[in-house]
C-alpha cells in the first residue's frame, strides 16, 4: 500500500497567524537529498507540502524538482507567498492557497500582515492562468462561520478561477478555553452558505462534516503520515504531539540507515466510521462538534467523488465551485 505524505519542509513563515497550528516559525532539517532518500526507499501515492510556508526556504524548490522528476503527484499549501516564486507552479499538480475571509480586512488581521489577502489573491489568479489546479482554503473559525461568508467564499473563488473551496474545521486539543473553535450551528451556517452558492461537493475526510452532509467520508487515518520539519512522524496532520511522535527519520535508531523502513510507522489501522453521527464524532476525537453532526442534514448536489490530493490525509471537506 503506498502512502499519502503530509510533509513540512520547515516552519519558517512570514505571517503571525492568530489560529496558527504551528507556533514554532525556526527551520526544519530537510534538504533535497533527505527528500530523494525518503522517495527512493517507500511507495508514496502523494506529496502535499504543508506546515510552514515552505517556498521561503530556498532549497525548497529543488525537492519540487525532484518529486516532479519521479512523477509523483505533488500540491503545495502556500498562504500566498509562492506567487514570489511562480516557477514553482510548473512543478505541482494541485496548489492550495488559504484565504479565510471575502474580504481583505478581516483576513488580514487575522492573518497578521496588511497585504496578505491580495498577495494570496494574486497567487490563485496567477496559478489558474497557468492552468495549475487551485483551491482556496479555508479555517472555519467563530469570525467566519455563517451562512453569509459560505456564500461569499465560492463567488470569491470562482472569481479569482479557484477550481475548488475547501474547508478545514478548526482543530483544538482544548475546546473549552481555545477562542477558535466555531459554534456548531455557524459552521452548519456556514456550510449552507456554499451549498447554497452552488458550489458541488466533491469529497470530504471529515466524519462530522460527513454526517451533515449524508455522504461516506474518505478515511485519512491509515494511509498518510504526517513529516515535520524537525523529523519526527505522526499519523495526520493535527495528531502532531507527544504521544503521536511516532519516529524520528533522521534520528531513529531502526530507520536511520534505511528510511524504507518508514511505513513501520503507520501506526493506526484504517478505521470503519459508524453510521450514525454521534459515534462518528466521537471516533473523530472532537466531541465538541457533536451538535453539528446531529443538525439537519444539507443536501447537496453533484457528488464529484474526491481525487483532490487532500482528500486522504487531513478532515477536510472539498467543493468544486
Ligand atoms: S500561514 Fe500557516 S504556518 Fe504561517 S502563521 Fe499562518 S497558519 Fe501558521
Amino acid at each position: 500500500m503506498g502512502l499519502k505524505l503530509g510533509w513540512g519542509y520547515t516552519w519558517v513563515c512570514d505571517l503571525r497567524c492568530a489560529f496558527c497550528y504551528s507556533p514554532r516559525k525556526d527551520r526544519g532539517v530537510w534538504c533535497p537529498r533527505l527528500v530523494e532518500r525518503i522517495l527512493d526507499a517507500n511507495e508514496i501515492l502523494d506529496v502535499n507540502w504543508g506546515t510552514g510556508e515552505n517556498v521561503l526556504e530556498p532549497s525548497f524548490l529543488e525537492a519540487l524538482r525532484i518529486v516532479h522528476r519521479r512523477g509523483v503527484p505533488q500540491s503545495v499549501t502556500s498562504n500566498g507567498a509562492l506567487v514570489l516564486r511562480p516557477e514553482a507552479l510548473d512543478l505541482i499538480d494541485e496548489l492550495d492557497v488559504s484565504i479565510d475571509f471575502p474580504d481583505r480586512r478581516r483576513h488580514d488581521l487575522w492573518r497578521g500582515r496588511a497585504g496578505a489577502w491580495e498577495r494570496a489573491c494574486r497567487l490563485v489568479r496567477e496559478a489558474a492562468r497557468r492552468g495549475v489546479r487551485t483551491t482556496v482554503t479555508m479555517v472555519a473559525l467563530p469570525a467566519n462561520s455563517g451562512y453569509r461568508t459560505g456564500y461569499e467564499m465560492v463567488e470569491l473563488a470562482r472569481g479569482l478561477g479557484a477550481e475548488m473551496l475547501r474547508i478545514n474545521l478548526y482543530f483544538t486539543r482544548r475546546p473549552r478555553s481555545d477562542p477558535f473553535v466555531p459554534e456548531p450551528r455557524r459552521a452548519w451556517e456556514l456550510l449552507l452558505g456554499v451549498v447554497d452558492a452552488g458550489a458541488r461537493f466533491v469529497g470530504t475526510s471529515d466524519p462530522i462534516v460527513a454526517a451533515v452532509l449524508g455522504v461516506e467520508p474518505v478515511p485519512y487515518a491509515g494511509r498518510s503520515l504526517r513529516i515535520l520539519p524537525d523529523g519526527w512522524v505522526t499519523p495526520a496532520t493535527y495528531l502532531t504531539w507527544g504521544p503521536w511522535r511516532m519516529a524520528n527519520l533522521l534520528s531513529d535508531p531502526r530507520i536511520r540507515d534505511d528510511t524504507g523502513a518508514l511505513r513501520t510507522f503507520l501506526g493506526i489501522s484504517e478505521r470503519v466510521w459508524p453510521r450514525e453521527a454521534p459515534e462518528r464524532v466521537a471516533v473523530a476525537g472532537r466531541d465538541y462538534y457533536l451538535e453539528l453532526a446531529t443538525m439537519p442534514r444539507i443536501s447537496i448536489r453533484g457528488v464529484l467523488g474526491a481525487s483532490q490530493i487532500h482528500v486522504g490525509y487531513l478532515p477536510t471537506t472539498v467543493f468544486a465551485v
